[in-house]
């Protein structure tokens, strides 16, 4: 089967028509007829290779919405005709202490749809049918999508935060992951604040669901204290700020969960968690029985992300779109 797909040929090119070839299917793999596909901030830092590691021609996509075309031999849990959805990782080693676990995520051997296989930017792809996941019926293809990479983060996140309702919830930054975090955490019960520079989107925040808006200045100067001390604080904004004051906005015992991607160094004051048993930690995607639990979850309480779709051949204005910080709040790719 011959796939069009859409690829970077060298880092940071627009992305250009690249067919290849799918042979036969074979252990676990099934094959994709891709609907949607989310465009991510983490497919644009590999196709500019800002990571390492990326081999092109890169083909973007780790948002795929799609229906099931064909089975390997060893596929039992889908069936042709299946609606699923694939996100950042397609792989792991399933053997190891993480993976015995219920981590997969956090294999060493993980492998992720875009770095070690072509993604989902093509009228089909294939993926290790063990990673790909129904979708459930209330949930429509193109929004399903972002939640595979930014709603699994940010769910699994405020869940290893310790999450579970009736508590106060700080939610920084409302782009892609903070306007589902929003949901998730006051749909599941929860109190919950924000921290945005933009009053429109503490507007925005607060028909999602958010109580309380905290202003804060572009220039990483402290934010004012909420009204009520927070349990946890999600962080999608990776840096530019002023740690200490963010855990001093934290209950005693509070959490400080890092979830947006970054590699600035963090200044802390042990002081700022030590007095009162505060902890800081981060959290990288979510695992399989999560991203299961998640999907659930998202269509019975109605979460979805908000998003702008583009045409499949307008794929580099969708790009140009998301590297400009336009998108509100997250880009779709229609392939049907
Ligand atoms: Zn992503
Ligand atoms: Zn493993």
């Amino acid at each position: 089967m011959k796939v069009h797909a859409l690829a970077a040929y060298a880092p940071g090119e627009p992305l250009r028509p690249f067919e290849y070839e799918i042979g036969a299917v074979s252990g676990f793999d099934c094959v994709i007829r891709v609907q949607s596909c989310g465009l991510c901030h983490s497919d644009i830092h590999v196709v500019d290779n800002d990571w390492g590691g990326a081999t092109f021609p890169v083909v973007p996509g780790h948002e795929a919405v799609g229906e099931v075309v064909e089975l390997g031999p060893g596929v039992t849990h889908l069936k042709i005709g299946d609606r699923v959805g694939v996100g950042w990782q397609s792989g792991a080693c399933l053997g190891c202490r993480d993976c015995l676990r219920g981590n997969e995520q956090m294999c060493d051997a993980n492998q992720a749809t875009i770095l070690h296989q072509y993604g989902g930017f093509g009228d089909y792809m294939t993926v290790d049918s063990r990673f790909a996941f129904p979708i459930p019926d209330g949930l429509a293809s193109a929004a399903a999508g972002p939640l595979l990479c930014a709603g699994i983060t940010v769910y699994s996140g405020l869940r290893h935060a310790g999450m579970r309702g009736g508590q106060e919830i700080g939610v920084i930054g409302i782009g892609g992951l903070g306007h589902l975090a929003v949901q998730f955490a006051a749909k599941l019960g929860n109190r919950v604040t924000v921290f945005t520079t933009s009053p429109e989107k503490a507007e925005y925040a607060a028909r999602l669901g958010a109580a309380e808006a905290v202003i804060v200045g572009r220039d990483g100067s402290p934010p004012q204290k909420p009204s009520r001390p927070l349990d946890i604080i999600i962080d999608t904004v990776a840096s530019g700020k002023d740690y200490n004051a963010y855990l001093n906005c934290l209950d005693s015992d509070g959490v400080f969960n890092l979830v947006g991607i970054g590699n600035d160094p963090i200044p802390l004051s042990v002081f700022a968690f030590q007095d009162k048993r505060r902890r800081i930690m981060g959290s990288p995607i979510g695992s399989r029985s999560e991203m299961i639990e998640m999907l659930g979850l998202a269509a019975r309480y109605g979460i979805v992300p908000q998003i702008e779709t583009f045409a499949f051949e307008r794929a580099n204005d969708a790009v140009q779109h998301v590297r400009d910080n336009k998108v509100r709040y997250r880009a779709v790719l229609l392939m049907d």
